[in-house]
């Protein structure tokens, strides 16, 4: 065993080198490795045909110029990029995120992250990430249009229903996938609804794939606690971001009798005791598009804004890190611990630091990995292209239905797994594991690919 774990460490190494420059790729790749020992050392052809070199070898990486003008007429500059790391399972699929922050290395986090997630998902998904270093906030809807066409003319002819499948993520939601869809339809002369998911209702898209990340983490987080003989009702919960993850988890939380007493945004952080106003929080953030410190504002006695709060010393029972990458570290979970909080759950993508993780399964807190916890996005993603494929749209119920089962079936997937692997309860190991094996059984079964 440990002369495999070193095995993994040589190839861990040659993995940074070859990468260099790009920490959260690093960070994504470490993570699933660390969970990898065991499998490796009882399926040899997996080390023995590089299944994890391979997997950490994106199929097809896309680096393009997105020039664009602003409402005054400047020329304006971004980088786009796609990572189709893998379609061992199906199409490459995976979300855009428009941000500043978006380079190469974190696009490629992302990507690998989504093929295990989607192998998880247990549907026909290989997986992909995208993006752009393009900031939304503070643009027109036409400087928008504008961008997101540019960035259509170019990644148009990498994409299609049966090949790559982009949808949103930080930055994309439903408007910007109808000015990306419409140039698609333009360029190509065909309505092909399933080459994009997350698209409105009315032009194509699913019912419930707004709602479903956040719907699916606490239908996760439910399982889990179910797994402990508990359930949400009267819980005290935080949720960290405001953003569309964020939003229906808090809605879910809240439809399941818990309390969500905080919330977040890049300016800071609103505390609301008595638990946030659903109607109000969704007013300012999905209609109006504004900040939690209008929400706060628009409370007033009841709510507290701080600037440069720290969302996670607010004490809770139940904490959903639901913003973005590294936002929960070693200290912050630390203070989570000694405020007595028993459940973490990762609505977003890796918010939890390795540290961090690290302490809260050693205080024995229950935590549920992005990679199985976040899942339900892109399994609805999944649910929309079958309908896409039959023509067909599905009620409300029937989505939800689908996609709570398909929660519960992960949820199962990596509590067994963790279980058959010796570490109960360990959704880390679970999850990785898990998905890792459906993708390189895959692999080895399409050949040298
Ligand atoms: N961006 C989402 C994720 O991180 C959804 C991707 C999709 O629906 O394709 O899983």
């Amino acid at each position: 065993m440990p002369i495999l774990d070193e095995k993994v460490d040589l190839l861990y190494d040659a993995i940074v080198r070859r990468n260099p420059g790009e920490p959260e790729f690093h960070q994504a790749v470490h993570g699933v490795l660390d969970s990898l020992g065991a499998v490796l050392a009882k399926e040899s052809r997996l080390a023995r045909d590089r299944m994890i070199e391979r997997l950490c070898e994106p199929e097809r990486q896309i680096i393009f110029r997105v020039p664009w003008q602003n409402d005054r007429g400047e020329v304006q500059l971004n980088r786009g990029f796609q990572v189709e790391f893998s379609s061992a399972l199906g199409p490459y699929k995976g979300g855009l995120r428009f941000h500043p922050s978006v380079n190469l290395g974190i696009v490629k986090f992302l990507g690998f992250t989504q093929v295990f997630k989607n192998a998880l998902t247990g549907m026909p998904i290989g997986g992909a990430k995208g993006g752009a270093d393009f900031d939304p906030k503070g643009k027109s809807d036409g400087e928008v249009m504008r961008f997101c066409q540019s960035f259509m003319t170019e990644l148009y002819r990498h994409l299609g229903e049966h090949t790559d499948v982009p949808a949103g993520d930080i930055g994309v939601g439903e408007r910007e996938l109808g000015y990306l869809f419409g140039q698609y339809k333009r360029i190509t002369n065909r309505y092909e609804s399933g080459v994009l998911t997350g698209k409105g209702p009315a032009w194509g898209g699913s019912l419930v794939r707004k709602e479903a990340t956040g719907f699916g983490a606490v239908f996760f987080a439910e399982r889990m606690l179910e797994a402990r003989g508990q359930t949400l009702d009267g819980k005290t919960c935080v949720v960290s971001g405001s953003g569309n993850v964020a939003l229906h988890a808090i809605q879910k939380l809240h439809d399941r009798g818990a309390r969500v007493v905080a919330c977040s945004d890049s300016d800071g952080v609103v505390h609301d005791r008595d638990g946030l106003d659903l109607a109000l929080l969704f007013q300012v953030k999905e209609d109006e598009r504004g900040r939690v410190s209008d929400y706060a504002e628009r409370r007033g006695e009841r709510a507290r804004f701080t600037r440069s709060g720290d969302v996670w010393s607010i004490p809770c029972d139940i904490a959903m890190p639901c913003a973005t990458q590294n936002e929960l570290n070693a200290r912050d979970a630390a203070t989570l611990i000694q405020n007595g909080c028993a459940l973490v759950v990762e609505g977003a993508n890796m918010p939890v630091t390795p540290e961090g993780v690290a302490r809260l399964l050693e205080a024995g807190v229950a935590f549920g990995p992005g990679k199985a916890a976040n899942a339900g996005g892109v399994a609805t993603s999944a649910l929309e292209m079958q309908q896409n494929a039959s023509r067909d749209s599905w009620s409300f119920e029937h989505t939800e239905g689908r996609l709570a089962a398909i929660m519960g079936n992960i949820h199962r997937t990596c509590f067994e797994t963790a279980e058959a692997l010796g570490v109960p309860g360990n959704y880390v190991v679970g999850a990785n594991v898990a998905g890792f094996l459906r993708v390189a059984r895959a692999m080895l079964a399409l050949g040298v690919i």
